[in-house]
Formats: structure tokens, sequence, C-alpha cells
């Protein structure tokens, strides 16, 4: 009767019985698993199983579907037999519930008494298929397939395992082909979901480089924008220094011209015997050469000592001196040549002695500078006044006058190097554009700074300080020079004059 039945049985059955009593298990009593899950462990597991759970569960619908009517039972494990989900068709139902299998229980090989047969893809293959079977009573007296799929890498390293168990309830012909066909879509898909995640992140580096070239690309217009206006600050260099050179060829070319035709004016009274009958007019004519040649001198005085602060070489002669003295020697020795002018000059002081360290040759030469402008840029009738206030930690010069004033726009680039105020509005003043950078050189060498104030219209004040500080004795400057006051003051203004 027994042997009837194997008969009638199919072969793959009989022969998984027999298997199962080689390897000494009771087929008809089937153990029924012990170990399970916690339920923490099965959602990580589930978690870090998403993707290829999300593939296996679709494709498994699939195969349920297309077998419809036949009652088969899809369980996918992990790599150790646990449960990780199972899929049925509704014939099935209820056996699963009554063998008590659910997620998170483990289903071993010895559980099932199971052996592996050939369901194994071509080498190297990314999803490894390998099936098992075993004979189960409680499955309709049916055979059982476990069948793991090892998910690797392209070079062949294990990512994960899930097992898919199958229970062949009625005997069906296209069942393993159809679980080949199954694997290998699972295969296919899972490959496109890496290639996809490789293209996501090529996709972000590519963003990321994008990115990067953009940040460059603002780097370079920003250098870009900076070369461009540190060109146009060097043009505009070049052509304050090209205008420098045509106003001193100018102001060379000025005094020389009248001390050249005054020259040959003598030439031709010397050949015609006329000296004594122009005799005035000759000491007028003396007396401007001598102005145009004082002209001169200031202006090659102003280059030289221009090029030997530049150069560093420029040193102050450091004595201590009374300021308000040495400022209101200076204010005495203008008032005569400002008379001439038809101006007046006005000196005040709130102290009347205050020793500190300056080079008073130098302080003159600032003075005369700020009061031979005040002189050019004033109307007859004006005033100049010049004040000195004492500010505890320095003392303040300030040269103040009701001329023509300074625009706002040009306030801060007279003490620059060569600047001069557009010619129209200075009317009849001539000059380089030394002057105040000059000026402003020698103060700061006195560690003091200048300012000027000015409304335009109305007039200007430049105000200096000077800090309230002593030279040691022997740091003294003693000079050796003998100065011819006179012809100093001749040359500083000698521009008003000439
Ligand atoms: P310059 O030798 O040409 O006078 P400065 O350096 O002394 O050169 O002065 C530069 C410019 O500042 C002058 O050309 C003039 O336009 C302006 N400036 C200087 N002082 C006065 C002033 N007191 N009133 C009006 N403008 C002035």
């Amino acid at each position: 009767m027994l042997q009837q039945d194997h008969q009638q049985e199919p072969t793959y059955i009989i022969e998984s019985k027999k298997r199962c009593i080689k390897l000494g298990m009771n087929s008809s009593e089937p153990r029924l698993p012990k170990n399970v899950m916690s339920e923490l462990k099965l959602a990580e597991k589930k978690e870090a199983y998403k993707d290829i759970l999300e593939v296996v569960k679709f494709f498994s619908e699939k195969i349920i579907k297309s077998l419809e009517g036949t009652p088969i039972l899809v369980a996918i494990s992990d790599e150790n037999g646990y449960l990780l989900d199972t899929l049925g068709d509704e014939t099935i139902k209820s056996t699963i519930a009554q063998l008590g299998i659910k997620t998170g229980i483990q289903f071993s090989e010895e559980n099932m008494g199971t052996n592996v047969v050939s369901l194994t893809l071509k080498q190297n293959h990314p999803v490894q298929l390998i099936g098992t079977n075993h004979f189960h009573t409680f499955l309709y007296n049916s055979a059982c397939y476990g069948v793991p799929f090892h998910y690797m890498d392209v070079d062949n390293a294990l990512l994960g395992s899930v097992c898919i168990m199958t229970a062949v309830i009625l005997h069906n012909p296209f069942f393993l082909m159809t679980l080949t066909t199954v694997v290998d879509s699972i295969e296919r898909e899972l490959l496109l979901r890496k290639q996809n995640n490789k293209l996501n992140i090529m996709n972000k580096i590519m963003v990321n480089k994008n990115k990067k070239i953009e940040e460059q690309k603002k780097e370079l217009e920003v250098i870009n924008e900076f070369e461009i206006k540190s060109n146009k600050s060097m043009e505009k260099e070049l052509k304050s220094q090209e205008e420098f050179l045509a106003n001193i060829s100018h102001e060379l070319k000025t005094p020389l011209n009248v001390i050249y035709s005054t020259i040959q004016l003598f030439n031709m009274y010397c050949k015609n015997g006329l000296l004594d009958e122009n005799k005035d007019s000759i000491f007028r004519y003396i007396n401007s050469m001598m102005q145009n040649c004082h002209r001169l001198s200031k202006l090659i005085n102003n280059i030289v000592d221009l090029s030997k602060i530049e150069a560093g070489f420029f040193e102050l002669k450091l004595s201590n001196n009374n300021i308000v003295e040495i400022v209101e020697e200076i204010v005495i020795s203008v008032t005569a040549y400002i008379d001439i002018k038809g101006l007046s000059i006005i000196f005040d002081t709130d102290t009347e002695e205050n020793i500190i360290a300056c080079d008073p040759e130098k302080i003159e030469r600032i003075l005369l500078n700020l009061i031979s402008n005040a002189i050019k840029f004033s109307d007859e009738g004006n005033e100049i006044f010049v004040n000195i206030q004492d500010k505890n930690e320095f003392i303040e010069i300030s040269v103040k006058d009701n001329g023509i004033g300074i625009e706002p726009n040009q306030l801060g680039l007279i003490f620059n190097r060569f600047k001069q105020v557009n010619k129209s509005l200075s009317r009849n003043a001539e000059g380089t554009g030394i002057g105040l950078s000059l000026v402003r050189a020698i103060v700061e060498l006195h560690q003091g700074r200048i300012y000027v104030e000015s409304e335009f219209g109305k007039g200007s004040v430049f105000t200096v300080e000077l800090p309230k500080r002593i030279v040691r004795q022997e740091d003294i400057f003693l000079s050796s020079t003998i100065r011819n006051k006179t012809e100093d003051l001749q040359v500083e203004l000698s521009d008003v004059f000439s």
C-alpha cells in the first residue's frame, strides 16, 4: 500500500522523504521552530533589507498571481532563516496560521530537514539562487523549497541574503522555471536600483562640481574686477604723473622765459647804448628776474624734497623750540608781502610759550606754503587768520582764509601728490600740486596730522596738529648752515609775487 502511495507521489517528494529519513528525521512530525527574533531586531532587519525586500515582494506577488489557485507560500527570510515577511495565496493562509508561521521565527535547515538541490544560477552572478527542498506533511504531504538569495556586489562580496521558501502543494511542473525567472527579474531590478543609486551619486557629485565651478567663476570675476580697478587706478596715477610733468615743464619754462627775454632786452640796450636811458625800467626788470629765480628755486626745492621723501632720505633736524615764537615770527615776516596784495593777516594765540620738538626750518615751509595758498586763493581786501591753540596733547596751528574755498569732492584729493584742483576755479593761481603733499609729509614726519575744512565760495581752514614732545639733549641736531631768511621767504612766496 505504502509502495503504491509512493508510486502515486511525484518523484521529488519521494526523494525528499528519503533524504529526511537519511538525516534521521521523522518526515511526518516536523519540528517547530524555537528561536524567535525580538520585535526591535525584526524592525531593524526589515529596515536594513528594505530595498531587497521591496523587490522580492513585488516579484513574489507576481508569481503567486500567475499561479492562481496553487497554494503557494512565499516566506522571505534573512540569511539565518528568520522570517522577515510571508506572502501567500488565499488557499494557504489558514495552513500558515495553523503551522504558526509568522515573521520573526527561525526556520533552520535541521528544523525543516532539508537538503540542497541545484537551483544555483551561473557563477559570479550578483544574486545567487540556492534551492533546498524537504518533505512536509503539514503542507499536504508536499515538498518545500527554501531558496536563499545571496546578494553580492560587483566584486562578489556578500552584501546580504534573503531566503524565499516555497511550498509546492500541488505538483506544478512550471514552478521551478517560474521561480528562476522571478530571481532573474529580482536581480535585474536590484542592478537597476544600484545603477540608479550610482547615477544619483554621480549626479550629486556633478551638482557639487558645478557649484564649485560657479564659485570659482565668481571668485575669478571678483579678481577680474579688482584687476580692472587697479588698472584704472594705475592709469589714473599715470595720467596724474603726465599732468604733473606737463605742469612742471610749464612752471619751469615760465620763469625761464621771463629771465631769457629780459637778458635779450639788456643785450639790446647794451649794444645800442640805451642802458642809462632805461635805468628805471632796468631795476624793475632785475627785480622781476630775481622773483622768477626764486620761483625756480622753490620749484626745484620742492621737487628735490619730494624725491627725498619718497626715497626715505628726508630727515628732520629736530630741536626743542617755542612754537608760538616761530609761528609769530613767520607771520610778522610775511605781513609786508601780504599788504602789497591788498590783504591783511591776523595772528592770535591762547598760549605765550610752548616748547615742542620741531624742525623750525620745516615749520616755516609748512606755514609759508599754507599762507601762500591762502594769498593765492583770496581776493583783495580779504583777511587771513593764523591761530595757535594749546590742546593739551598737541598744539593746533590753523591758517584760515575767506577766499574761493574748495569743492567738497576735491577736499580728499588736494593732499595727494600732483593734485591740482580744476585750474578754471583756481583763477590766477599757478602751481604744480606738490605744495600740500609736501606739507602733509613734513607734518607727518613731526608725528602730527593736517586736515582741511572748506566751504566752496566762502573760504578754507587748514589745521596742523603737532604733538607736544621734547627731544633729549643728545638727540638735538645742531644746524651748521646759515640761512638767509629773507631769501627763503621770497622763495616760498615766489609763485604769489612773480
Ligand atoms: P599748488 O602748488 O598747485 O598750489 P598745492 O598742493 O599747494 O599745489 O595745492 C593743491 C590745490 O589745492 C591747489 O591747486 C588749490 O586748488 C587747492 N588749494 C590749496 N589751498 C587752497 C586754499 N587756501 N583755498 C583754495 N584752494 C586751495
